[in-house]
Formats: structure tokens, C-alpha cells, sequence
């Protein structure tokens, strides 16, 4: 008799506001297990370890050039010019560009209302990616590590104690913090122990869509 194994859910692991001096290392970790994560990145960083990542099969998403909130969110226009820089150097970079992307702070943010003069940017934003067919991706379990935490073990409780079990669970991390990136091998160990499956996002697969509130 065959014993089936129910998988315990899907884990996307996403990694913000890099590329850093912390991404090698993270990178490694990723290829020990040949885990497959998502980077949402941003004007800083390396060139060579996005395209490293791209490289080792990961996916390469946006997350604005410069994530200067008072920028980005006080028009259209700036958000725009943001998201095209970074967008041309992730194809200039990897030899293909990318329509994955994540709003600084997520969709659901209220910074932007502070610069945005009224304008409800949030809306405009989210509408005006859709009709250019980018896909937006926010996240069901924060590993609060640009919050509360900041200890490897305090992001590796918040992740596992948050994961959705027989569902889809994806995990906020930053790739700027060495305690988060500490903390993915025990992350990814629990994961693989508990038969949870990673993967990387794509175009069609959970998006984690938080409600639009400004
Ligand atoms: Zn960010």
C-alpha cells in the first residue's frame, strides 16, 4: 500500500530592497537546498548578483530604483520613473525584463498617503500597473524583520509560526538585514522537514493581494 504524502503548503520565500553585501551568502543557502525565492530589488546593489540570481533560476521582480517613499508616492509621474529605472536595469542586467513587481511598504501602505497631496495614489498606482500588465505581489506572512524583529531566531518564529499550513504562504523578508538572512537555512530546514514546498512567484501563480487602502 502506498502511503501518499499530503504536501503541507506552498512557500514563497521574497526578499526585498537588495541587492547587498548579505545576497552571496543568502544565494549560497538557496543553491545548498536548490530552492527557488523571489527578489523584488532596487537601484542598489551589485549588478552581478542580480544577475546571479537570475542566473540560479531565481525570479528577479521590481521594487523601485531609489524606494525613497517621499519620492515615489507623491505623483504618478515619479512612481513611474522609479519603476522604469529599475525595470531597464533588471533588463540590461539579466537580458530580459520582468513584469513582476511589489509596491514599497505593499499595496495596502498609508506612508503614501502622507506625500500624495489627497490623491490616493495607492489606487491610481495599482489600476495603472494593471493595465500594463504588471502583476503586484504583497504578502501573507511578515517576518517583521524591517519591524520588531531583529535576531535570526525572532524571524525564524515569526515565518514558521506564521506559515499558512495547506495553503500558500508568502514570506516578506528583506535581503538588507544579515539577521533575516541569517535565518533562511533554519527557515528553508523546517520548511523541507514539514514537507512544505518552495517556489518562486510568476505571473500566474498566488499573489497575497492586500486590500488597497489609500
Ligand atoms: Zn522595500
Amino acid at each position: 500500500k502506498v502511503k501518499v504524502i499530503e504536501p503541507a503548503g506552498r512557500i514563497y520565500l521574497t526578499f526585498d530592497d537588495g541587492p547587498s553585501e548579505y545576497t552571496s551568502a543568502l544565494l549560497d543557502v538557496l543553491a545548498k537546498y536548490n530552492v527557488k525565492a523571489t527578489f523584488f530589488v532596487t537601484g542598489y546593489g551589485d549588478d552581478a548578483l542580480i544577475k546571479r540570481e537570475y542566473d540560479e533560476g531565481h525570479a528577479v521582480g521590481l521594487h523601485t530604483n531609489s524606494h525613497i517613499y517621499s519620492y515615489l508616492y507623491s505623483s504618478v509621474d515619479n512612481y513611474v520613473v522609479d519603476l522604469n529605472a529599475v525595470g531597464e536595469r533588471v533588463r540590461r542586467v539579466t537580458g530580459k525584463a520582468t513584469k513582476l513587481m511589489r509596491f514599497p511598504g505593499g499595496s495596502s501602505n498609508l506612508i503614501s498617503a502622507r506625500y500624495d497631496g489627497g490623491g490616493r495614489i495607492m489606487s491610481k498606482l495599482v489600476s495603472l500597473m494593471n493595465e500594463w500588465g504588471y502583476t503586484y505581489f504583497d504578502w501573507n506572512v511578515d517576518s517583521d524583520d524591517a519591524g520588531g524583529a531583529s535576531t535570526p531566531d525572532q524571524v525564524y518564529n515569526n515565518v514558521v509560526g506564521a506559515l499558512k499550513r495547506g495553503g500558500d504562504s508568502i514570506v516578506l523578508q528583506h535581503d538588507v538585514k544579515s539577521y533575516s538572512v541569517e535565518a533562511v537555512e533554519r527557515i528553508i530546514q523546517y520548511g523541507l522537514e514539514n514537507n512544505f514546498t518552495f517556489s518562486k512567484l510568476t505571473a500566474d501563480s498566488f499573489s497575497a493581494h492586500h486590500g488597497v487602502n489609500n
